[in-house]
């Protein structure tokens, strides 16, 4: 037995090997695993320090660092890993909720529907590309329709499996919004199924959070028609 399959058959995700928690994308927590200290260090810290560490594994793979098309690839790849496709895991970066009273008094369920977004695998570190759909009924508050979007790409900026994705944004807007009548859908495809692994380039994944009214067969199927027009 190797060093991996030992350490695996003690942890949360008992028997797998790595290779076939990637090609399952389990996954063991709600919360985006992080250490306790991850913000010690400063975004320009964690610039550099992935910089080197990037330079390194290009170097092992034999590419020529010294090459001008390469040599500044580390650092865009840091800049890119903080400032954009995985800033969704700095707090500092969440949107901003500006709640509304209900004035209009509209009670009725609101959708927001295609969000596109693109994430990232946390098992492979390859695009997950996908429209999210929102639904939610008022209760006495409401945002900005913007703000469902910024939501979706805030969690969306992080290594991702599309169940905690759908759960995150779904408890997100319960908070926010101060109900448990929302509803999140989310329809995406995956490139390490696509890419790699099974090769299938067809396939797309489907999540749901149904929550308070939204258990209800007769809503189900209101927001299904909604979504299907
Ligand atoms: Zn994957």
């Amino acid at each position: 037995m190797n060093t991996e399959t030992t350490s695996k058959t003690n942890g949360t995700l008992n028997g797998f090997t790595n290779e076939a928690i990637g090609d399952d994308h389990l996954f063991t927590s709600l919360d985006t695993p992080m250490k306790a200290n991850a913000f010690d260090m400063s975004s320009e810290e964690k610039k550099k320090r992935i910089s080197i560490l990037f330079s390194e594994i290009m170097d092992v793979m034999g590419l020529d660092l010294n090459d001008d098309s390469l040599q500044g690839t580390p650092d865009r790849v840091a800049k890119m890993y903080i400032e954009e496709i995985f800033s969704g895991l700095d707090p500092k970066n969440k949107p901003k909720m500006a709640l509304f009273e209900n004035k209009y008094q509209y009670n009725q369920m609101l959708v927001e529907k295609n969000i596109t977004f693109y994430s990232n695998c946390e098992h492979h570190f390859v695009p997950i590309i996908g429209k999210a759909h929102i639904a939610y009924k008022s209760s006495g508050k409401v945002i900005g329709l913007s703000k469902l979007n910024r939501i979706v790409q805030y969690y969306a900026k992080r290594p991702q499996v599309q169940e905690r994705l759908t759960n995150q944004i779904a408890n997100e807007l319960k908070s926010v919004l101060d109900t448990e009548d929302v509803a999140v859908i989310i329809d995406a495809k995956h490139l390490c199924v696509s890419s790699r692994g099974v090769q299938d380039d067809t396939s797309t994944t489907i999540t749901t959070f149904y929550g308070g009214e939204f258990n209800n067969a007769s809503k189900i199927l209101e927001l299904q028609n909604y979504l299907n027009n």
